[in-house]
C-alpha cells in the first residue's frame, strides 16, 4: 500500500468521523513521523509492514472515537507542541482567545497563575510570550502536572513552577498580578458530554455542577483575594455563560468587566480587573 492508496483507505474507514479526510492525512502524519506536505508530494511511497500496521491500528482506534490528540499523544497550542494524555482536556482553539486577551495585560515582571493548567496549554504560552514573568501553573491533579511539566521541559521554558491544589486556596492574599483560567464549566447534565472527544477527557475537567459555574465561582471569589489591587482575571466560560460570569465578577467587586467572542463568534471570556 502507498501513501495515496493509505489516505484513501483511512477516509473511506472513517466516513463517520466529522473530518474523514483530515483525521486520516494527521494519523499518516503522525505514522510516518512526517509533515503533510510530505504525504502530498510522496504520494507513490510505499509503507513498511510496520508503518502499515500503525496506520491500521490508529484508524481503529479513531473508528472507535478516540481523540486524534489521544492517539498521537499531541496537540498544537499557540506557538507550541504540547504532549496530552487522557488525564488532561485537549487544548481548543478557542482557549487561545484567553491567551491573548491575557497577553494584553501584561507587564514585564509579572506573577501570574493559571488555574487548572492541564496540559498546561495557557501558562506554557504566557510563559513563552513573557520570559520575563513568572507563571505559576496550577492543578489538583497530578497526573495532569506531570503531563504540565514534561511540556515545560520539551519547550525549554524554565519561568513556570507547578503547584497541586484547589484553585488559590493555598496561595497568600494579594501577591498576584494576573489570574487566568479555562476551568470546568459544563453542566452535570449536558447531552454534549456523551458525544465526540469529551467522552475520552478527565471530566473533573468538563463538568461543574447544575449550572456549570461552581468552579467559576470559587475562582472569582479567590481571585478577589489573591489578586494585588488593579491585577486582572480572566476566565473562558461557556457559550451561553457570560451574564452570569459577568454577574459573579460584579458581586465581587471587580471592575472593568468586559465579553469577549471566540472564533466561532460565542462568547467565550469574561475579564475584569480588582478594585484599586
Ligand atoms: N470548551 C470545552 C468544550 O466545550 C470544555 C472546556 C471546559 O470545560 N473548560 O468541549
Amino acid at each position: 500500500m502507498n501513501i495515496s492508496q493509505a489516505l484513501i483507505y483511512g477516509r473511506e474507514k472513517l466516513v463517520e468521523s466529522e473530518s474523514p479526510e483530515f483525521d486520516a492525512q494527521v494519523l499518516l502524519c503522525h505514522v510516518l513521523s512526517c509533515q503533510t506536505t510530505f504525504i502530498h508530494s510522496r504520494a507513490d511511497q510505499q509503507l513498511n509492514q510496520q508503518q502499515y500496521n500503525a496506520f491500521e491500528q490508529s484508524i481503529k482506534q479513531r473508528q472507535q472515537g478516540q481523540p486524534i490528540s489521544h492517539i498521537t499523544g499531541q496537540r498544537g497550542f499557540w506557538a507550541l507542541d504540547l504532549n496530552v494524555t487522557a488525564d488532561t482536556l485537549i487544548p481548543r482553539p478557542d482557549t487561545e482567545l484567553l491567551v491573548e486577551l491575557a497577553l494584553s495585560k501584561f507587564t514585564p515582571n509579572m506573577i501570574v497563575a493559571d488555574l487548572g493548567t492541564g496540559s498546561g496549554a495557557i501558562a506554557l504560552s504566557l510563559a513563552y510570550e513573557q520570559p520575563t514573568s513568572q507563571i505559576l501553573a496550577m492543578d489538583q491533579s497530578s497526573s495532569a502536572l506531570i503531563i504540565a511539566k514534561k511540556n515545560a521541559v520539551q519547550n525549554q521554558l524554565n519561568n513556570v513552577s507547578f503547584w497541586q491544589g484547589q484553585w488559590l486556596e493555598a496561595v497568600a492574599g494579594s501577591t498576584l498580578d494576573l489570574v487566568v483560567s479555562n476551568p470546568p464549566y459544563i453542566r452535570e447534565d449536558d447531552p454534549h458530554l456523551l458525544k465526540g472527544d469529551v467522552r475520552f477527557e478527565p471530566l473533573a475537567a468538563l463538568i461543574s455542577g447544575e449550572d456549570g459555574l461552581d468552579d467559576i465561582r470559587i475562582i472569582v471569589r479567590q481571585a478577589q483575594r489573591c489578586l494585588k489591587s488593579s491585577g486582572w482575571l480572566l476566565v473562558e466560560h461557556g457559550y451561553d455563560q457570560a451574564q452570569q460570569v459577568q454577574e459573579s465578577f460584579h458581586e465581587r467587586g471587580f471592575t472593568n468587566v468586559s465579553s469577549h467572542q471566540d472564533f466561532g463568534g460565542n462568547d467565550r471570556v469574561v475579564m475584569g480587573q480588582k478594585n484599586q
